[in-house]
């Protein structure tokens, strides 16, 4: 339901809601009806095997998908129709499958790439300081959520290791300060050693009050991270589980035959 009368909007819980969410790429559909929703302070999986849609319902979240059909709303904010940059100006944050680390910038500046100043600092009389301080203290903030940069602020993208890409990836997303983050199966190609690493540093992430919904095959990475998990298969959510499914091994035996 998207509510129009903003006495309603300023009581309504917040939370991204999709409703119905069809798409197609060409004349091939690939979404079928998908509903679901992130309320604020959650983490919410969503899970399913290769070209099960995972990757299509976050770009069509974002905008990056045309031909889509259904209702999305964000704290009860008609969002169809806006652009991907006024998405993430509204709070949206987008941490893609492929990475997309600038691969000849160093650490340093693939994260001043993420980081956008907001109107109050270039308003300000001393602009260019003002934008520069805002910019230490968000690389700051996100060098705690992933210390492992610190060390590594001046090698160039192309040079880490995949999991120091992926950690790279989700903290230039974090430059931005989006309060929802869409999550592309940031275990891919990651080493299982690191991945501790990666989920403390969702943890951190979700103590600073963002809300995630992370697209994984991996369930034991959701698991402890996610209240909520939805299945996807061919297109359509097949399953829906709560935390207490997430952590019975019966749920999770019942759900491999949507997921290998
Ligand atoms: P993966 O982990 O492999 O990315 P996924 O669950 O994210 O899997 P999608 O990539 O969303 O799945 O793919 C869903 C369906 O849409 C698949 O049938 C895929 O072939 C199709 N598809 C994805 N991207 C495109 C595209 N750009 N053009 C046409 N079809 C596409």
């Amino acid at each position: 339901m998207v509510l129009s009368n903003p006495e309603q909007q300023l009581h309504a819980p917040k939370s991204l809601q999709v409703r119905d969410w069809c798409v197609w790429y060409g004349q091939a559909q690939a979404l079928f009806d998908v509903s679901l929703s992130l309320k604020e302070g959650e983490c919410v999986a969503l899970l399913g095997r290769n070209g099960a849609g995972k990757s299509t319902l976050i770009q069509s979240i974002m905008g990056l998908v045309p031909k889509r059909a259904g209702t999305l709303s964000l704290d009860a904010q008609d969002l169809m129709g806006k652009e991907s940059f006024e998405l993430s100006r509204m709070g949206l944050g987008w941490v893609p499958e492929d990475r997309r680390i600038f691969s000849q910038l160093t650490v340093m500046e693939n994260l001043r790439v993420g980081f956008r100043s907001k109107p109050q600092d270039s308003n300000d009389k001393n602009s260019l300081g003002s934008f520069e301080s805002a910019f230490s203290n968000q690389l700051e903030h996100v060098l705690t959520l992933f210390p492992l940069l610190r060390a590594l602020l001046k090698r160039q993208g192309g040079h880490l290791s995949g999991g120091e890409q992926q950690m790279l990836s989700m903290a230039r997303t974090l430059m931005s300060e989006p309060r929802w983050i869409l999550m592309d199966e940031v275990c891919e190609g990651v080493a299982p050693q690191v991945l501790e690493s990666l989920k403390q540093s969702v943890l951190k992430m979700l103590q600073t009050g963002v809300c995630i919904l992370m697209a994984e095959q991996n369930i034991g990475f959701v698991q402890g991270l996610c209240s909520k998990a939805y299945v996807l298969e061919r297109g359509r959510l097949v399953a829906q589980g709560a935390e207490t499914e997430l952590n019975d091994a019966h749920w999770i035996q019942a759900q491999l035959k949507h997921l290998s």
